[in-house]
């Protein structure tokens, strides 16, 4: 029997904690808690427009993928204000080549510094090997990335962190969209010492789960200030076909390698089969499910995506990279 969907959305049965009511609608269609997205927009541009940091060089630090979402964020912010802003890439060894030269690209014409940080690959396969293979996030987390993703970001999250913690940067921008983020968090503010004692639990907890060099990769730099972490694609709720309209002219590409869900990364394909062999569900669902409420994709696309097959495909080069083969 066809597993039950919502009807607005694409959240099916195989959801955690998924309810429906009598119109077959899920809680997450039917809740009546509503973001004012325009005013977090007017919030973080005005708080944006009112930013200059004396003590460092940098105003912002940008996560930057290369992907379309971070590198909309990249033209966003240089188009719309006066901040001195450095694109930071952490190349985790399975960036697609043409998203590679969609980082150089983009960063040179919106004159944009750019800094390229490659963590150990022994490190970050070991990484990405515990964390196919082990418990290493938590329920909650998977339900908006893989265990691979979560953890690739959590690398992202800890190296510019640190870097911005170095280099006295008082903002973070990431390209992260509604449903990868929660909602409210358009615009934050991230008390670091509190987040320090968090991680430092967390890599105290998986110490014998995580490869001790790989958890090198997770730790913080101790800091008693905070940080402004802001996501403008969260209130911005553009559909991929204008994000790609936009970026074009910068010379930005779609590579034609990294598999639907992704447009930088030659992992992310093997990381959603490893999700939907374990959890059953998609790992992107819940941000593409937020998509369609929120109108920035067709439900049609929605279900192209999330129904896509991959257990044909061939991931053996993948595994033997991580080490799950030999
Ligand atoms: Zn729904």
């Amino acid at each position: 029997m066809a597993k039950q969907m919502c009807k607005n959305c694409v959240l099916d049965e195989s959801f955690p904690s998924i309810r429906f009511n009598e119109e077959g609608l899920c809680q997450y269609c039917t809740s009546n808690k509503k973001i004012d997205h325009d005013k977090i927009r007017l919030d973080v541009e005005t708080f944006l427009r009112q930013s200059k940091n004396t003590s460092g060089k940098y105003d912002v630090a940008l996560a930057f993928s290369g992907g379309k979402d971070s590198s909309y964020t990249l033209k966003y912010f240089v188009e719309n204000f006066d901040l001195r802003v450095i694109a930071i890439t952490i190349d985790n060894g399975f960036i697609a080549e043409r998203a590679y030269k969609n980082c150089q690209i983009v960063t040179s014409n919106l004159g944009v510094d750019h800094m390229f940080f490659k963590p150990s690959s022994k490190k970050m396969f070991n990484l990405y090997k515990d964390s196919t293979t082990k418990d290493v996030h938590s329920k909650t987390a998977l339900m908006r990335a893989s265990s691979i993703c979560n953890s690739c970001i959590q690398v992202i999250n800890t190296t510019i962190l640190n870097f911005c913690i170095s280099y006295e940067i008082p903002i973070i921008a990431g390209g992260y969209i509604g449903g990868q983020v929660p909602s409210e968090t358009g615009f934050m503010e991230q008390n670091l010492d509190m987040t320090y004692q968090m991680r430092e639990a967390f890599l105290k907890e998986k110490r014998t789960t995580i490869n001790n060099d790989a958890l090198q990769l997770l730790k913080l730099h101790k800091s008693d200030k905070s940080i402004t972490v802001i996501n403008p694609m969260v209130y911005l709720k553009l559909s991929e076909e204008k994000i790609i309209e936009e970026l074009l002219p910068l010379g930005w590409e779609k590579p034609k390698d990294t598999g639907k869900a992704s447009t930088n990364c030659l992992l992310n394909d093997y990381a959603i089969f490893r999700h939907q062999n374990k959890m059953g569900y998609h790992p992107y669902v819940f941000e593409i499910a937020n998509s369609v409420r929120q109108g920035s994709m067709t439900r049609e696309h929605a279900l192209k995506v999330i129904e896509q097959d991959l257990s044909t495909t061939d991931f053996k080069e993948i595994e033997k990279k991580l080490g799950l083969i030999t």
